[in-house]
C-alpha cells in the first residue's frame, strides 16, 4: 500500500527542528519513503489532502498499564500505597484474561483516538495484551512487571512465576508482527522483589538482547525504604545486579539523585516522566530539568488510567512543559520543544524503535491534528499550539506502521461498541460486583 499526503504542514522532529510547509509525505508499506517540498513521481493507492491539519510523529506513551483502564477513577484521593493496597490489588486479584482483553481494547481505543502509535506497557496477562496490540495495529514493548515476594534463599527460576512468564513471552511474542511486539525484561520495582530476581532478569535481558522496564523512586517512602534496606537508591541497587546493562526504562524517577542520573546517562536508561499520575497520587515532581541537564533521555508516559483517569498523552505533554516552569519560577525550564521530544524521539529511543520522527526510512507512525478547531486557531507557532493548546480529541487520523487505523472518529481495527459492551457486561461486574 502506498499513500501520499499532500498540502502537509508537519513538525518533523528532526534535529534541525524543521517545520515542513505545504509539502509532501509518502508512505510505502510500513515506512516513510519521502518527505519534502516536491510532489514525488508515481501513482499511489491513496492520496490524503492534509490541508488545515498538522502532521506530527505518532505519540509514544512510554509507561502505561493498559488493562487498568477498567479502574479509571477507582479509589481516588489516596496516596500510592493506600490506593494500591486498599483498592487496586483487591480488584486486580479478580482479573482474568477475558477482562484484561476488554480493558486493553478500551485503553487502546482511547489511545489510538488521541494519537498514540507506540506504547511501553507493563502488566500481567501480558500475552493477552500482546494479542490485542497485534490486532489493533500499534507497536508495543511489553513486559510482565516481574515480582518476587518469597524468601531470597529459596528463589528458583523454574518455579518463580514471572521468570516462567518472561521465558514464555519471549518465546511466543518477542519480535512478533515484524517487530510490532517487543518483549522487555522487567522488575516491577525494588520494593516488590529481591536480588535473586534482579540478577536473573539482568542475565535474561543480556542473553535475549532485551531492554529493561522498572518503576523507580516514585514516592519518597519507596525511595527511603530502599535506602534503609540496601544503603543504596533503587537505581543504584538495581545497577549492582546488572539490571541496567542493556539500557531501558525507569518510570517516574521523582526522588532520583545526581549519582542516579550519572548511572542512567551512562547506561542509556530513560527516565519516563509521568507528571499527571505523580500529581494525582501526590507523589511529587520529578526533577526533569536536572535529569535533562545530566544527559538523561527523558520520555513521557500516562502511567495507568487508574492513576491518570485518561489516556490523553497531550495532557502530559502540556504538564511536562508547564510544571517545571512553575516549580522553578523559570519560563521554559522545560521548553515546549523538549516536551514534544519526550513524547516522540525520546520515546522512540526509550523503546529502541526507529520511529518518532518524520524522515525517510523511519516507521510510518504519523498523526494528523485538526488545526481548524477553535482551540487551535489562530496559529502563530505550531509547536506552542500542539503543546499548550491541543487535546487528544483534536487528532483526526492515526497511522500506525503505515496503516490508517483511525480516521475522523472511525476505528478500523477495533469494534468500539463491542468493546464497551464487553467492559460493561463482563469486566466491570467481575471486578466490582
Ligand atoms: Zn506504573
Amino acid at each position: 500500500m502506498s499513500i501520499l499526503f499532500t498540502n502537509v504542514t508537519a513538525v518533523l522532529m528532526d534535529e534541525a527542528g524543521t517545520i515542513l510547509n505545504n509539502g509532501y509525505v509518502q508512505v510505502d508499506g510500513a515506512t516513510i519513503t519521502y518527505v519534502g517540498p516536491d510532489r514525488p513521481q508515481g501513482t499511489f493507492d491513496r492520496v490524503v489532502d492534509a490541508s488545515g491539519k498538522v502532521m506530527m510523529p505518532g505519540l509514544i506513551n512510554a509507561h502505561t498499564h493498559l488493562p487498568m483502564t477498567l479502574m479509571r477513577g477507582y479509589g481516588g484521593g489516596c496516596d500510592l500505597q493506600t490506593w494500591l493496597n486498599d483498592y487496586i490489588f483487591p480488584a486486580e486479584g479478580k482479573l482474568d484474561a477475558r477482562a484484561v482483553s476488554a480493558g486493553t481494547r478500551l485503553g487502546l481505543a482511547e489511545m489510538i483516538a488521541s494519537g498514540v502509535t507506540c506504547v511501553a506497557d507493563m502488566y500481567m496477562f501480558t500475552g493477552t495484551i500482546a494479542q490485542e496490540i497485534l490486532n489493533a495495529g500499534i507497536s508495543a514493548n511489553l513486559s510482565c512487571g516481574g515480582v518476587y515476594f518469597g524468601d531470597p534463599a529459596s528463589f528458583d527460576p523454574h518455579t518463580c512465576g514471572d521468570c516462567i512468564a518472561q521465558q514464555e513471552l519471549t518465546d511466543q511474542w518477542h519480535g512478533a508482527g515484524d517487530g510490532q511486539i517487543l518483549i522487555d525484561a522487567s522488575i516491577h520495582g525494588e520494593y516488590t522483589s529481591s536480588a535473586p530476581l534482579w540478577a536473573w532478569m539482568a542475565q535474561f535481558a543480556h542473553d535475549h538482547h532485551q531492554r529493561m522496564h522498572a518503576h523507580v523512586s516514585e514516592t519518597t517512602s519507596e525511595h527511603q525504604a530502599c535506602l534503609q534496606r540496601h544503603g543504596l537508591t533503587p537505581i543504584q541497587v538495581l545497577d549492582r545486579y546488572g539490571v541496567w546493562d542493556n539500557g531501558g526504562i525507569a518510570a517516574h524517577c521523582v526522588y532520583t539523585t545526581p549519582e542516579d542520573w550519572a548511572v542512567m546517562a551512562q547506561k542509556d536508561v530513560t527516565c519516563v516522566h509521568n507528571p499527571y499520575s505523580n500529581l494525582k497520587l501526590g507523589s511529587g515532581v520529578a526533577p526533569i530539568p536536572d535529569l535533562l541537564a545530566a544527559g538523561v533521555n527523558v520520555a513521557l508516559g500516562t502511567d495507568g488510567m487508574s492513576s491518570h483517569n485518561s489516556a490523553d498523552l497531550f495532557a502530559d505533554l502540556k504538564l511536562a512543559a508547564l510544571l517545571h516552569s512553575g516549580v522553578r519560577c523559570t519560563p521554559g525550564a522545560v521548553s515546549p520543544r523538549q516536551a514534544l521530544e519526550m513524547a516522540t524521539v525520546a520515546g522512540a529511543r526509550a523503546l529502541g524503535r526507529p520511529t518518532g520522527q518524520i524522515t525517510a526510512g523511519k516507521v510510518a507512525d504519523l498523526i494528523l491534528v485538526d488545526f481548524t478547531a477553535p482551540n487551535l486557531t489562530p496559529c502563530h507557532d505550531v509547536v506552542e499550539n500542539l503543546v499548550f493548546a491541543a487535546h487528544g480529541s483534536n487528532v483526526v487520523m492515526n497511522m500506525a506502521r503505515g496503516n490508517i487505523i483511525y480516521e475522523n472518529g472511525t476505528f478500523h481495527t477495533l469494534d468500539l461498541e463491542q468493546v464497551q459492551a464487553e467492559v460493561k457486561e463482563y469486566a466491570l461486574p467481575l471486578l466490582f460486583g
